[in-house]
């Protein structure tokens, strides 16, 4: 009889021991299902002992060990204890979000390759030559002839793909073994001399660990980069992974990557995955079949015996950051998992997060810039349209309007970028000054002239419009300000010849929507793009010159210390999108604040002289990275009661805090209600990062002992991003 001793998915940060006939050494890193409670959980098993500090008599058994598949390595269960360590967050619950639930839950896991690699046999060349009757098989082959070696799923598609088992069966198409994984497709283009410097560069510096930051304007082929690099890393026998921001960005990079790497075994990692596809692609990454794993921030938990090569696309963006449950950074994770296993990882970006771009300043990551386009000859310009002395139409300046009215006459896509979805941010009354408030959040609910409704942007709540005013009566209530349908429908009206077409989580709500818009756009079956951050990222629309930014004063003056840098990354992502192929872009910022220096740096696609400034105030003030913070936020019924409570915890901390923490007052958050819930914060911050994260293990103990009231909740966000 062993002890097993598990990490179970509970809030709290112990292990929990079960007897087993047959545990072996061999058993950890295996998930299990156990008695818990009266019902079951599914864990991890961490150690194998042979007694414990539990009465052996008390001791329940294992109900099933999962070994179908090989264990999680050890690596793997250091990277989730240093993510339970430095978040302060159960390992349990690293481990809950860590592994897919299927393969949590022990149930039984295929590794079976999905997606074999086919080829027409001899047998099938024998048979297209001799005199036969044509048939859908015979097409088939002739289709697969043309192509080569392609995967299951490829041929399945073709018109002729029905076929397919019919071919199979007679012999007349085989599976082949894996080619080499690093054989790349087609002609590759010519590096320019700076992507050439970029990949020596890394290269020189050799296998092991080096954290670099590859900071390239948009269209320098920073992809190009990464391809080559992953190449390197393929030929030596090792494993990739290369980390998106968003899924909406994966489906174009996976065909990218798929199409350079034909025979190699690319997964995709994803919350949008069907279970079975992401417990699978899980254990060909842990079980070494996978050669490139691509995904988002949860793919930093892929289990990868052979890993080489991290990369980091987009690395300044905010998604990389859960901002629930285990508040983990996977930009911040991947470097020290690159640490961990000594391979290199690369942090990518046209615009690097503030933190990242002082790493590089002060020599702690390694530099690699690429400041010209790879293909179009220049950067588009940017103007400012000072909007004090012009009238607005709708929001749109006639300078915007003539511009996009030249795009149409000569063929090009316009694309007006507003960050805001629906029709208006509120419905208002002109006569006792009622706006739509959201009944459950300290936030308006927003007008969706499309579908007809009120909707709450946070809670999701919805409600039809009104049609006076629910106070005094009114009938003239009127949508106030705009959001990307308002704008749709007025350039539907001023250029009504044109294919006006709106990008946001509305229109495009599901991948296959999302991918459905893109394809749309690519084809050019669309003049006029209107569209939210969505369209900021990483796409490329080889017909779109004109980007027109509306609505971007409202982020300078924010509250939050991080805006000015979202919103220079943001329009300076967005502006990228303009004349990305071989036609020149342009890009209008419609402004009341023309000489304000952040527009001024943008003007001059100067990001470093906006980093640096940036900085400079963040020195001056005291925040980060010039700091280290960490946030206990707390949300109750009452307001009353979330503030009480960090009040306490302000207290127990006072009476422990070392010198040099500073312990901030306990304030309402700025979005004090949410989805019923009030919610409050208190802010800690150190000089030293060792010293927070010493005196939050602390002070976390010591709370999670504290007698709550009922319906009270509380986390810790470590590195917080927002303040
Ligand atoms: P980034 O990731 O920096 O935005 P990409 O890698 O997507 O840039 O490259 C932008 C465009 O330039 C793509 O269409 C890509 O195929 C092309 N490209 C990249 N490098 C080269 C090169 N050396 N020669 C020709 N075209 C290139
Ligand atoms: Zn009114
Ligand atoms: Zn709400």
């Amino acid at each position: 009889m062993r002890i097993v001793r598990v990490s179970l998915p509970v809030p709290l940060p112990q292990l929990f021991d079960y007897t087993s006939e047959d545990a072996t050494e061999g058993d950890v890193g295996r998930c299990v299902r156990v008695p818990f409670g009266r019902g079951e959980k599914s864990g991890v098993i961490v150690a194998i002992a042979d007694d414990s500090a539990i009465d052996a008599a008390r001791l329940k058994a294992v109900r099933h060990v999962q070994r179908e598949v090989a264990p999680l390595p050890r690596d793997w269960l250091e990277l989730v204890a240093f993510v339970a360590r430095y978040y302060h967050a159960p390992p349990g619950e690293v481990i809950a979000l860590a592994l897919p639930p299927g393969l949590r839950r022990a149930d039984a896991v295929s590794d079976r390759e999905a997606d074999p690699l086919l080829d027409v046999s001899d047998a099938g060349r024998a048979a297209l030559s001799a005199p036969r009757r044509p048939s859908r098989a015979l097409a088939l082959l002739r289709d697969l002839v043309a192509l080569g070696v392609v995967r299951h799923s490829v041929a399945r598609a073709l018109p002729s793909g029905d076929a397919l088992a019919d071919a199979l069966r007679r012999g007349w198409i085989v599976g082949v073994r894996r080619a080499n994984p690093a054989d790349a497709a087609g002609e590759l283009p010519q590096l320019t001399a700076e992507q050439g410097a970029a990949l020596d560069a890394v290269l020189a510096a050799g296998p092991g660990f080096v954290p670099w930051l590859l900071q390239g304007v948009t269209g320098s082929g920073k992809t190009e980069v990464y391809l080559r690099l992953a190449a390197r890393t393929l030929e030596a026998g090792r494993q990739v992974l290369m980390l998106v921001p968003e899924i909406a960005l994966t489906p174009q990079l996976e065909a990218r990557v798929a199409g350079r790497f034909p025979s190699a075994t690319v997964i995709s990692l994803h919350s949008g995955l069907a279970p079975g596809a992401r417990s699978r692609g899980f254990v060909q990454a842990l079980e070494g079949h996978a050669d490139i794993v691509l995904g988002t921030r949860l793919a930093v938990f892929a289990a990868l015996p052979r890993l080489g090569l991290i990369l980091v696309d987009e690395e300044h963006d905010a998604s990389y950051k859960q901002q629930e449950g285990v508040r983990y950074s996977a930009r911040d994770v991947a470097v020290w998992r690159a640490r961990q296993r000594d391979v290199p990882i690369v942090l990518g970006s046209a615009t690097p997060s503030l933190e990242s771009w002082q790493h590089a300043r002060a020599g702690r990551y390694r530099s690699l810039r690429l400041s010209a386009r790879a293909v179009a000859s220049t950067l588009p310009a940017v103007r400012r349209i000072d909007t004090r002395r012009v009238r607005l139409d709708e929001g749109l300046s006639p300078a915007l309007q003539a511009a996009i009215g030249e795009r149409l006459a000569r063929g090009e896509q316009s694309l007006v970028f507003i960050n805001r979805r629906g029709y208006a941010p509120v419905l208002s009354c002109p006569s006792c000054s009622w706006v739509s408030p959201c009944p459950h959040c300290s936030a308006n609910l927003v007008v969706h002239l499309a579908d007809r409704r009120l909707r709450c942007h946070h809670c999701g709540c919805d409600s039809v419009i009104p049609r006076v005013c629910p106070v005094c009566g009114n009938q003239d209530i009127q949508p106030f300000g705009r959001g990307t349908q308002r704008i749709e429908a007025r350039l539907v009206e001023l250029f009504p010849d044109a294919r006006v077409l709106r990008v946001d989580r509305d229109s495009a709500r599901t991948r296959k929507q999302w991918e459905a818009m893109l394809a749309t756009i690519a084809a050019g079956e669309a003049d006029i793009l209107v569209g939210t951050q969505m369209m900021a990222k990483g796409h490329d629309f080889a017909q779109l010159t004109l980007v027109g930014v509306v609505g971007a004063d409202a982020s300078l003056h924010a509250a939050d210390f991080r805006a000015p840098e979202r919103l220079f990354q943001q329009l300076m992502q967005v502006g990228g999108r303009a004349g990305r192929a071989h036609l020149p872009g342009e890009v209008l910022i419609q402004t009341e604040y023309p000489e304000h220096p952040l527009y001024r740096c943008l003007v001059r696609h100067d990001f470093d002289a906006f980093a640096a400034r940036a900085l400079d105030e963040r020195r001056q003030a005291g925040f980060p990275p010039f700091t280290h913070q960490a946030m206990l936020r707390a949300d109750a019924p009452a307001l009353d009661d979330a503030m009480k409570f960090l009040a306490h915890a302000r207290r127990l901390a006072q009476d422990s805090a070392p010198e040099g923490l500073q312990v901030f007052d306990v304030v309402p958050m700025r979005m004090t209600r949410l989805a019923r819930r009030e919610r409050a914060q208190l802010l800690v911050e150190a000089g030293e990062r060792a010293l927070l994260q010493e005196f939050v293990g602390r002070w976390i103990a010591v709370l999670r002992a504290q007698r709550l009231p009922r319906d009270l909740r509380w986390q810790l966000d470590v590195d917080p991003l927002e303040v």
